[in-house]
């Protein structure tokens, strides 16, 4: 049993030209999200895993934190090999290390746990998966069939006891490559003991392999929808802040926060979508430190938390009730401002507004009220 914390390698160094994409494929969308997002997600929501270290390519800087944000990260080399030797140089004191492929997105924690418990009593430990298919040597015509009882498909991530891996990197001829890192501790004649992986790691390297995999994912998703209400005072010497745009206006809205009701409205809505409680449950009214807070930090909060449980967000319905100012003006800028905050397309949004024909508070001018809906897909 090794001593010290367990540290999980991304490595995402890649350029991905095999995806047929000039993104590189680890960052390109699937299933709602970016390909190294559900990765890193996987392995630091695990209560195995204490830390995860994401390794990027030279300039990829920009890319990993509009994706996945702001994250631990070290640039890689340029191979895999050297890519994961410099997130092994980066780390620490590790007592175990995870090495997992930003194009394996889909990660089930239980392959985590087998890998884990493994090396209670192994240096090495791989996930793998049997060979279904006929596999025959070939030429300009087919050859013998190959026996593949023996044959077995591997995966990542790749787990190991953090010295052994360590070794088996210094004592690599650095003129040579590696297929993985489980050959490398081979090559130092440790072993690696295999456990079971799982289909839906499988690597995400052509163009139709997003395509099969977001088909593979998706039917685990249900849809669920919730509803968000807010509402402000107006008073005068205020700003008026609404769907994170400051509006020119005579009075603004009053409230602990920047009282951005849109705003406010729509985390309440997100908020429900995972029965996460109420934005006052996160950001308690009585706390100094939200006082003049700008509420985009709400939103992005209550985004991560429906992405933490492995959630898309599809779609956002916003209504403002107010005689004054008109919104229409201010439209198209709101639905750019919420679509950033949320990391989702000025199309999925959508602001709509109301007055109340003078009546009640909002028509005396007295405050705006907001109500917004969302809907997401979490898996059921
Ligand atoms: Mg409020």
């Amino acid at each position: 049993m090794q001593t010290g914390p367990t540290i999980a390698l991304i490595v995402a160094a890649g350029t991905g030209v095999r995806s047929g994409s000039s993104l590189p494929k680890q960052f390109a969308p699937i299933a709602g999200r970016a390909m190294i997002a559900h990765a890193h997600a996987a392995l630091a929501g695990h209560p195995g895993i204490d830390r995860v270290l994401v390794v990027i390519g030279a300039g990829q800087e920009a890319l990993l934190r509009a994706t996945v944000g702001e994250v631990e990260f070290v640039i890689g080399g340029a191979t895999r090999r050297e890519s994961v030797a410099a997130g092994l140089a980066a780390i620490g004191d590790a007592g175990r290390v995870l090495i997992h492929d930003a194009a394996r997105p889909f990660l089930p924690g239980a392959v985590i746990e087998r890998l884990l418990a493994a090396l209670d009593n192994a240096p090495g430990a791989v996930p793998v998966l049997p060979v279904a298919d006929t596999l025959a040597m070939g030429g300009a015509a087919l050859g013998d069939v190959v026996p593949r009882d023996r044959l077995f498909r591997v995966q990542t991530p790749q787990a190991f006891a953090a010295g052994a891996i360590r070794d088996a990197h210094a004592s690599w001829d650095a003129t040579a490559e590696a297929t993985d890192d489980a050959q490398m501790l081979r090559a130092i004649g440790l072993d690696v003991v295999m456990v079971e992986g799982d289909s839906m790691l499988e690597k995400i390297t052509f163009p139709a392999d997003f395509a099969a995999t977001e088909a593979r994912m998706l039917p685990t998703l249900v849809s669920r929808s919730a509803t968000g209400y807010d509402v402000h005072r107006l008073e005068a010497g205020e700003e008026l802040w609404l769907g994170g745009v400051l509006i020119p206006h005579d009075r603004g809205l009053s409230g602990h926060s920047d009282a951005d009701v849109a705003l406010h409205a729509i985390t309440d809505a997100l908020l429900g979508t995972i029965g996460a409680g109420d934005i006052g449950t996160h950001f308690p009214p009585s706390d100094p430190q939200w006082r003049g807070a700008e509420s985009g930090q709400f939103l992005r909060h209550a985004a991560s938390l429906v992405r933490a449980e492995g959630g898309i967000i599809d779609f956002v319905d916003l209504t403002l009730i107010c005689e004054a100012p008109k919104i229409g003006p201010h439209r198209a800028a709101m639905r750019a401002r919420v679509g950033a905050l949320l990391e989702i397309a000025e199309r999925q949004v959508s602001i709509k507004a109301t007055t109340s024909e003078r009546l009640g508070f909002t028509g005396r001018q007295e405050g705006i009220a907001a109500q917004a809906i969302c809907t997401v897909r979490v898996p059921a």
